[in-house]
């Protein structure tokens, strides 16, 4: 069966110290994210980023955007804390697109330069992965998350208001085609080119969740590694629908475990979070 080697996959990519890519060893290492990147080139109708938020935990939320000088600071802080000894990763995870900033490139060569030892981590919509993954790979970048909704464009225009591609803005299945096009192509460039990758899907009541295992399949047949299913946080354009039930997450889970390895740990984090996963 061509899925039958998922013990091998997660072998070779996982549990080797990034502990949101661990199907086991979460817990005992950390991961500091640097708040570099608040540009985005897609619009997610779930979306709201916001910079003064210190209380709230969820993505695209940070107490305030971070120059790239700042950033060495920030982790140079963080190594001579408590856990400082646990840190192993670093990532770059917004507030907006980390690929649509070059700060996120510059603040990569100047971590890579200044603390080598650090595993490099990036998560991104996809919409640049083609054009800029040259670059990440001659920076060292290991680990990468794409976030994938749907490979459908008609349910992609329920999701993205818009895409902003080559200096247009596009809407409805135009710019969800785009976007998909360049997520899978990305994705499979990513993994052949040694990276370990993650696919985060954030699981929409009513809108894509028919389409699961379809894309699980897709995703898997293009070099993914693990699998993380979110539960929408309702809010922005999508402020309307309800949250998954956890059940009927940890079901899909359940489902599509048979596929894929399943991230269970994710805790949404803020993008300027910093300690243990
Ligand atoms: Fe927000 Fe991320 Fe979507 Fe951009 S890609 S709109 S930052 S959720
Ligand atoms: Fe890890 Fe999830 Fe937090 Fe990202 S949001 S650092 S995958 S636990």
């Amino acid at each position: 069966c061509e899925y039958a080697n998922i013990a091998e996959v997660t072998d070779t990519h996982l549990n080797h110290g990034h502990p949101c890519f661990s199907t086991s060893g979460h817990g005992k290492n950390g991961r500091i994210h640097l708040a570099v990147a608040p540009e985005c080139n897609i619009s997610c109708n779930y979306c709201v980023r916001k910079f003064d938020c210190a209380n709230e935990s969820r993505p695209g939320v940070t107490s305030k955007v971070i120059t790239p000088d700042e950033a060495i600071e920030t982790v140079l802080k963080a190594k001579a804390s408590v856990i400082g000894s646990k840190l192993k990763v670093v990532g770059i995870a917004g507030p907006g697109d980390p690929l649509a900033n070059e700060a996120t490139f510059e603040t990569l060569r100047k971590v890579k330069e200044n603390f080598p030892e650090m595993i490099l981590c990036m998560s991104t919509n996809g919409l640049l992965l083609p054009e800029r993954l040259p670059e990440l790979v001659d920076i060292g970048v290991s680990h990468i998350t794409v976030t994938i909704n749907t490979l459908d464009e008609k349910v992609g225009a329920k999701i993205y208001s818009h895409v902003r591609w080559q200096g247009k803005t596009l809407k409805g299945n135009n710019g969800a085609r785009i976007l998909i096009r360049n997520q899978l192509l990305g994705l499979e460039q990513a993994s052949k080119a040694g990276m370990t990758v993650k696919v985060n899907t954030v699981v929409i009541p009513g809108v894509n969740e028919k389409l699961l295992y379809s894309l699980a399949l897709d995703v898997k047949k293009r070099g993914a590694h693990l699998h993380n299913l979110l539960p929408l946080i309702p809010q922005g354009k999508l402020a309307h629908k309800m949250a998954p039930p956890m059940e009927l997450i940890k079901n899909y889970r359940s489902v599509l475990s048979s596929v894929l390895p399943q991230m269970t740990h994710c805790q949404q984090c803020r993008a300027d979070a910093i300690g243990l996963v």
